[in-house]
């Protein structure tokens, strides 16, 4: 048995016993303060001067060179009737402090910055954290992020070169016309129609305008307009959603959006006003160092227990350090056949603890060996 696992195998119970204390105190995006003492409370227990950041991260810092290797985890929960770890972010927590403590406890000479990020599932923890300097100082260069992943067995991680998760924005537009009673819709302007041609005429021209190749998404939600039966209402509102995996084309979704909305505004004599919210940009893992990562965790893992991944449009601010320094986000095993088959987000969410010993495993190795 190689070093790295037996000494694992000595601090595995610890690593989940901190698991049931942090799943146990599931705390909503920006208000992870339990959580941030819980943290702060092992990493000094372990050695490690921790400090305080983005209002409740932490960032810990294992040696003295100028340049670090970062491994980040969210540690918010989310709202399933009520606060909860359903999007598994007390499996990397704890994933990560086992990572710092094997580290340590190997006598690891190596740079590692340890990022402890809030907010993941609110508006961008990571863009906080990245605005108060977590990159710098020793200075990132490159970042390793993960996801537990349902469905997929423990023992296995999943992990491509490319985008990996999709961008995130979303529209209200409003269309005003001229409300009244619904028997004389001659002398009103009724806004349901725009509405209406807005949403039919997008999700055709979506698909004929764009190349295929480009996989995106464009989701209407929320269509409002009027309560009752006799009275044409004053304005009807539009929802969505789009999610691709490549900036450029996202910023042409845009364009064609809010210009459509005002050709559409305009044939039915209506005003329109857009409010169009750009949120994450894709997760996109660096080309060179997925290869390096993937040719290391192989090697410990085994071949066929390092898999490509299959996009998806779900999204994750792990991406806003993609776009600053080379990073590297692959999906962690957690499903051993009864445990870890709920997926994310979900009230029935679970998996093994087996996926600690691999997550741990797998970010230790990469760490010696990269
Ligand atoms: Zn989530
Ligand atoms: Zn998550």
């Amino acid at each position: 048995m190689d070093i790295i696992r037996k000494v694992i195998e000595e601090n595995l119970e610890e690593v989940i016993s901190m698991w049931h204390k942090l799943h146990a105190t599931p705390e909503l995006s920006f208000e992870e303060y339990k959580t941030q003492e819980l943290l702060l409370e092992f990493l000094n227990s372990m050695g490690y001067e921790s400090k305080k950041i983005a209002k409740t991260g932490l960032v810990a810092v294992l040696g003295d060179d100028s340049k670090a290797i970062g491994i980040r985890t969210d540690i918010d929960a989310i709202n399933v009737a009520g606060p909860r770890h359903s999007c598994g972010h007390d499996f990397h927590m704890s994933t990560v402090l086992g990572t710092a403590l094997v580290l340590k406890k190997l006598g690891v000479k190596k740079t590692v910055k340890f990022l402890f990020q809030p907010a993941e599932e609110a508006i961008g923890g990571a863009k906080v954290m990245i605005e108060e300097g977590v990159l710098k100082n020793p200075e990132v260069t490159e970042m390793i992020g993960f996801h537990v992943w349902p469905k997929v067995p423990v023992g296995t991680i999943e992990v491509s070169p490319g985008p990996s998760m999709a961008s995130v924005d979303d529209f209200i537009i409003t269309f005003k016309g001229k409300g009244g009673h619904a028997a004389m819709p001659y002398i009103c302007i009724n806004p349901l129609y725009p509405a209406m041609d807005f949403i039919n005429t997008m999700t055709i021209k979506t698909k004929i305008e764009n190349n295929p190749l480009n996989p995106h998404i464009l989701t209407f939600t929320t269509l409002q307009c009027g309560t009752v039966g006799n009275v044409i209402a004053e304005e009807a509102v539009v929802k969505g959603t789009v999610r691709t995996f490549d900036m450029a084309f996202k910023k042409k979704l845009q364009n064609q959006i809010l210009a459509e909305a005002e050709d559409i505004g305009k044939k039915y004599n209506c005003s329109v006003s857009s409010h169009y919210n750009v949120y994450y940009p894709p997760v996109i893992s660096d080309e060179a160092l997925t290869e390096k990562f993937t040719k290391i965790s192989k090697k410990a893992l085994g071949e066929n227990n390092v898999r490509p991944l299959e996009k998806t449009f779900t999204a994750e601010d792990f991406s806003f350090y993609c776009e600053k320094v080379p990073s590297v986000h692959f999906r962690l095993g957690i499903s051993d056949g009864s445990k870890g088959e709920s997926p994310l987000h979900s009230p029935n969410f679970d998996g093994s603890f087996e996926a600690l010993y691999y997550g741990i495993y797998t970010l230790v190795n990469y760490v010696l060996n990269a």
